[in-house]
């Protein structure tokens, strides 16, 4: 259980706030992923939790004990680093084994811990040969077995799937869950990738410039978006989000002279507020009873097809299923799912809350 209270951060040589003012309650056996654009502070968070950067204001508690100025090896925790930080002149099993040396555990245990791990990563036949001789994939996976071995109860990752191909990163992403799971770790996991973040996290924390933007399940937060920026960094294609002016009489919001149709209701409440309106682009479909639009250009997947097409002076897109062949220029009709606009306040860049069966829940 680890608990952030109000935990900020400024580097010596800067004058600027790294992390600002993060408060959060990470549970026991749950696998929280830290998620943002590069520099927005996720390693700075990571390692003053780690205790290898020092915390400037707030508090870390480690299973409610104040432990901001505890020796990292005191934490109770395990890392996981991007680049894996093994020994090159060691073998596999003495990577593995290297820090239950250290902490003088007796040899019969060292022996049997490292055999279950070895297993669970699928290293069992690797023991003896030296990192230079492994895959990407299995030294990261070292890495792996070298935090099961040690049994701690939290396990810090940061970005460990970022030097590995796609196909690689998509299966490590299910063994690493696995494995958390199935040893109840609390993991706090780093990534800039969306992905990683809506596949594996129990929940997630969205950060900018050093701080949150919002916390929540990842599909909360899918769903839900508290801000613009959560709403266009979460989701790709990014949503497609404008100014636009809404239509009280005609019940449309107006995007650059392209008209968008509303919900009635949801009209009235909106008009007179500067705002903007935003979709994702798996809820715009094709269809006659829609309206025309001009194709800028497709981008075939195999399963499903990106349209990208003009909205006033912006490229929008829409993500729909199968291989469709339109050419540049051309006409198409789309439908915007009414009951999956979101609105955005112009001035804060903050979500106008709707819910769709109670309308406007807040402004
Ligand atoms: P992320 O992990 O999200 O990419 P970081 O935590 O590495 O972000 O960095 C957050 C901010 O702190 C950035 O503006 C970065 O330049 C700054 N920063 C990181 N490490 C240091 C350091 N050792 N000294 C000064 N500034 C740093």
């Amino acid at each position: 259980m680890i608990t952030l209270h109000q935990v900020c951060k400024t580097y010596e040589n800067s004058d600027q706030k790294a992390v600002k003012d993060v408060s959060v309650h990470i549970k026991q056996g749950e696998f929280f992923v830290l998620v943002g654009p590069s520099g927005c502070g996720k390693s700075t968070l990571l390692r003053m939790i780690a205790g290898l950067e020092e915390i400037t204001s707030g508090d870390l508690l480690i299973n409610n004990i104040v432990s901001n100025h505890l020796q990292p090896k005191d934490r109770q925790l395990s890392m996981v680093f991007q680049n894996y930080a093994l020994y090159p002149h060691l073998s596999v099993e003495e990577n593995i084994l290297f820090g239950l040396k250290v902490r003088k555990i007796p040899k019969a245990e060292r022996q049997k811990r490292l055999v279950e791990a070895a297993e669970m990563v699928g290293l069992i036949d690797y023991l003896k040969v030296k990192p230079r001789e492994l895959s990407g994939g299995q030294r990261q996976r070292v890495a792996l077995a070298r935090a099961i071995v040690s049994q701690a109860p939290i396990c810090l990752m940061d970005e460990p799937l970022s030097n590995l191909d796609a196909k690689l990163r998509a299966q490590m992403r299910v063994e690493i869950r696995e494995i958390q799971q199935r040893l109840g770790i609390t993991m706090i996991y780093v990534t800039h990738d969306q992905i990683e973040a809506m596949t594996m996290g129990d929940r997630m924390m969205v950060l900018n410039k050093g701080e949150i933007q919002q916390v929540g399940t990842p599909l909360d937060i899918y769903n839900n978006p508290s801000n613009e920026f959560v709403a266009s960094f979460i989701g790709s294609p990014s949503m497609n989000i404008a100014d636009c002016e809404i239509d009280r009489a005609q019940k449309t919001a107006d995007v650059g002279g392209f008209s968008i149709p509303l919900d009635g209701q949801i009209s009235n409440r909106l008009q007179n507020m500067d705002i903007r309106i935003g979709i994702r682009p798996e809820h715009i479909r094709v269809s006659e009873q829609g309206q025309p639009v001009t194709v800028q250009s497709i981008e075939v997947l195999g399963n499903e097809s990106i349209i990208n097409f003009s909205v006033g002076n912006q490229t929008w897109s829409a993500k729909v299923p199968g291989q469709l062949k339109y050419k540049r220029g051309e006409i198409i009709y789309l439908q915007f799912q009414t009951d999956k606009l979101q609105f955005f306040n112009k001035s804060t860049n903050e979500a106008v809350l709707v819910d769709y069966d109670r309308k406007v829940v807040a402004i």
